[in-house]
Parts: structure tokens; C-alpha cells; sequence
């Protein structure tokens, strides 16, 4: 028989598909420089559509360059030079027809240190990032966004009646979840990470990691981490990054998680995810 169709959602924020579908992103032959350093050379990395890819590696290795390669955000970097491409489901990031605007709102960025707006109201922070689209969106449709968004980060519980308090005045785990939920309203398909625990406690963290296997149903999500536990603990798929005797930063190796773990091929691989580095 006929199947009621629910309703999707529509209009102006909701254009496009009614459902979040996470995209494959990949990084072909990614070189980077400087100025004259050359700080990664011919990274290439599939980022599978729906997983958690983990990043690890020491200081210095080029993972946040990396990362910020993949949204186009070394290009704040006057000095910074790239060869190599990036694809999302296909589709060259550095295309000319796609704005740096437009690529960042499909690959949203988390950062170390929490950054909302410190004295914006909680919910005019999850809609910061729409200003930037162009998109409007009236009440029921902000206010819809907002429930959606802190959900996604595990907030609406406790934030809900306090929705016009400031963002600053919230805990530090409470505020990298805001920074999650604004990154989320732009309704990215690939969501970057860089170390977004290290500043947390212990409690915080599980809460984010918990986020984050949910999350990944909706989004590609690449983690940079330096805790080994937690690369365990969400990724499926991880790369190990290493810059040595003035090589730049490159893939050591990569695949499975629990695979590079419990076996890892190289011998580097292997000190560096037992703690010998
Ligand atoms: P990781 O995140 O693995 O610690 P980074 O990507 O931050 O590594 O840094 C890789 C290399 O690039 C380092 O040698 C670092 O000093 C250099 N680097 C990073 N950002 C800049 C910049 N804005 N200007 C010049 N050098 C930079
Ligand atoms: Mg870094």
C-alpha cells in the first residue's frame, strides 16, 4: 500500500537532500610548504563516507597542516603553498567554481581550544555559521536548528533552559560541544577535528567521544588525536603521520585501527603507538 511520506523538512536551511548523508573525502598526493619548508609530502588518504578516520603521530608532523588542507584553511597563510588535490565524493575542493566559503561549509573544522563567542547567547552561537551561507531562516526554522544541533552534540539536555545564557559561561566540555553543534548547523558532510579533547577532562571527553560514533552516521569525521586510547576508541580507519631526518611529514602507514594496533607493519608505527616516541 501507499507509504505516508513524513514531511521533510524545508525550506531555505533544509535545500538540498532531507537527510545528512556523510561524504567520502579524499586526499591525493598532498604536498606542502612554508615558504621554502616543506612540511608534507604526497599524502594520500581516503577518508571513507560514515567512518571515523584517526591522524596520529608526533608534534611536528604536518597533521594540522594536513587537516587544514582539507578545508582550505592554510589558505589564511600567505606563505603557504599546496600541490596535490582533495576530492569530496568526487569533486575537486580547489575547484574555481566552488568558494572557499562553500567548502567550509562542507567540511566544518573543531579546534583544540574551544572558540565560541564568549559573550553570544548559546543559541545565537549554534546559528553563527548561517550568517556566513546567506541562508535565512525564521524563527521555528532557527529555533528547530538549534534543539537539532545541541542534540547532535549531546547538549539540549542540559542547555535547554538556559539558552540565552552566554556561551562563555559555560564549562569547557560544554563549550567544545557548542563548537560541535555551531560547526553542525551549516549541515557539513565532513567534520575535521584537530585534538578536540586535549583541553578536557576525562569526563568531558567520553561525553565527546560518545558524540562522535553518533555523529559519524551523519558525517565524515577525521580526528587528529595524541591519545592513543581514544584513537582505539572511535576511529575504524587510522593513519600514522611521521617527519624525520629532514624528510617532510608523510603516511608511515594506514588502514584499520585495530589492525594498526594490534599489528602494525612498520617498526616505527609499532614504538610509536606503544609510547616509545
Ligand atoms: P602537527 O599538527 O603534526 O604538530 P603542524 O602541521 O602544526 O604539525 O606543523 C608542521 C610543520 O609546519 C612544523 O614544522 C611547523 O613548525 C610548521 N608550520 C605550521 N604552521 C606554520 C605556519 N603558519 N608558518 C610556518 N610554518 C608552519
Ligand atoms: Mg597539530
Amino acid at each position: 500500500g501507499p507509504v505516508a511520506a513524513t514531511p521533510a523538512p524545508s525550506g531555505p536551511v533544509f535545500a538540498g537532500a532531507s537527510a545528512e548523508t556523510p561524504s567520502d573525502l579524499e586526499a591525493r598526493l598532498i604536498s606542502a610548504w612554508f615558504g621554502d619548508h616543506q612540511v608534507l609530502q604526497d599524502v594520500s588518504l581516503t577518508m571513507p563516507a560514515g567512518q571515523v578516520t584517526a591522524l596520529i603521530g608526533p608534534s611536528g608532523c604536518g597533521k594540522s597542516t594536513f587537516l587544514r588542507i582539507l578545508n582550505r584553511m592554510h589558505e589564511l597563510v600567505p606563505s603557504a603553498t599546496l600541490a596535490g588535490e582533495v576530492l569530496l565524493d568526487g569533486g575537486d575542493i580547489y575547484d574555481t567554481s566552488l568558494s572557499v566559503v562553500e567548502a567550509r561549509k562542507r567540511i566544518g573544522m573543531v579546534f583544540q581550544k574551544p572558540n565560541p563567542f564568549p559573550a553570544m547567547s548559546i543559541y545565537d552561537n549554534v546559528l553563527a555559521g548561517l550568517a556566513l551561507t546567506g541562508v535565512r531562516a525564521d524563527r521555528d526554522r532557527k529555533d528547530f536548528l538549534v534543539e537539532t544541533c545541541l542534540t547532535k552534540a549531546g547538549l539540549w539536555n542540559e542547555l535547554k533552559d538556559r539558552l540565552r545564557a552566554p556561551g562563555g559561561g559555560l564549562s569547557g566540555g560544554q563549550q567544545q560541544r557548542l563548537c560541535i553543534a555551531r560547526s553542525l548547523a551549516v549541515r557539513p558532510r565532513v567534520l575535521l577535528m584537530d585534538e578536540p579533547c586535549s583541553a578536557l577532562d576525562p569526563t568531558s571527553t567520553r561525553v565527546i567521544e560518545e558524540t562522535m560514533t553518533e555523529l559519524a552516521r551523519e558525517v565524515t569525521i577525521v580526528i587528529v588525536t595524541h591519545n592513543m586510547q581514544q584513537a582505539q576508541r572511535v576511529s575504524q580507519q587510522c593513519a600514522f603521520f611521521l617527519a624525520s631526518q629532514g624528510q617532510p611529514g608523510h603516511i608511515v602507514e594506514y588502514g584499520d585501527t585495530d589492525a594498526m594496533f594490534s599489528e602494525p607493519i612498520d617498526a616505527r608505527t609499532f614504538d610509536y603507538v606503544n609510547g616509545r616516541f
